[in-house]
């Protein structure tokens, strides 16, 4: 049985895709896919050599040699351009996911890509930027826990003016409620567009954690005298208010 976390990727697959999973380890993901029929092919890139001969293993166990293609490589240099139309990287850090599309996309291999499924384990802000520069933009994010742990989904099309969508539609100005709480760019980049849209009890729990987090850095540094400091304290209690805000204004 997937976990709830690959069972939400496996979700946002269209039907009938040509899958890339990237880092891909026991190839869970992939085998999923096929069987359930969301994809009719895939490819699962692996860069390192242990998780590498453990895709080769979870592919050939399932007895799906055929329609899987485990390769050994970095990032999507695993693919040729045009080969699939969705890829999945899941399970790691936003600034790695986000330097493997950078330098995939630089190398043509996104072209035929239609849908991104990204999920990662921090660094969910610098993914966001990402896609934002580059054209790609955020359909869907969710988020959600298992076994104590907090992960967000992300979901990118690329940008499509005639069709309207944009990531001027997804980042404009956000006011919460019926408050008079207006959330720019920045705040959404690293809150989440949609998140924020729908707020869960998990999202609560995350930027509450992150309350925490940040009242723990400030006792810390209550114990230096340093200007340095001080003004860390500052900023540090100014994100604190902003979350705050931002947590009560909404429904
Ligand atoms: N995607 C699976 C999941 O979400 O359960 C496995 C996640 S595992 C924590 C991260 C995997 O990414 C590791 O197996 C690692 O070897 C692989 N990896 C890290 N950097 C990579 C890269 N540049 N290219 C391909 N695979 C990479």
């Amino acid at each position: 049985k997937l976990s709830d976390r690959l069972q939400q990727l496996l979700e946002q697959i269209p039907q009938g895709s040509r899958l890339a999973d990237i880092g891909s380890d026991h190839a869970l993901l992939p085998v999923a896919a096929v069987e359930s029929g969301k994809a009719v092919f895939a490819i699962a890139g692996e860069v390192n050599p242990g998780p590498f001969d453990a895709a080769c293993k979870g592919v050939a166990e399932a007895g799906l040699g055929k329609v899987i293609s485990v390769r050994r490589g970095d990032g999507l240099e695993v693919l040729e351009p045009g080969e699939v139309n969705c890829i999945t990287i899941a399970g790691m850090g936003g600034a790695l996911i986000a330097a493997i599309l950078d330098r995939g996309q630089s190398q043509g291999k996104l072209k035929e890509v239609t849908t991104l499924l990204l999920q990662p384990n921090v660094g969910e802000d610098i993914l966001r930027r990402w896609l934002l520069n580059n054209k790609w933009v955020l359909v869907a994010e969710r988020i959600l826990e298992e076994d104590g742990k907090l992960y967000e989904v992300l979901t990118a099309v690329p940008e499509n003016t005639e069709a309207g969508i944009t990531n001027e539609s997804v980042y404009r100005e956000l006011t919460l409620g019926d408050s008079a709480k207006v959330l720019g760019q920045e705040a959404l980049l690293q809150m989440g567009p949609w998140l924020l849209q729908a707020p869960n009890n998990v999202f609560f729990a995350k930027w509450q954690g992150e309350i925490q987090k940040l009242e723990g850095i400030l006792t810390s540094l209550s114990r230096s005298e340093l200007e340095s400091a001080e003004n860390k304290r500052k900023q540090i209690q100014g994100q604190i208010r902003e979350i705050t805000e931002v947590l009560q204004c909404l429904p």
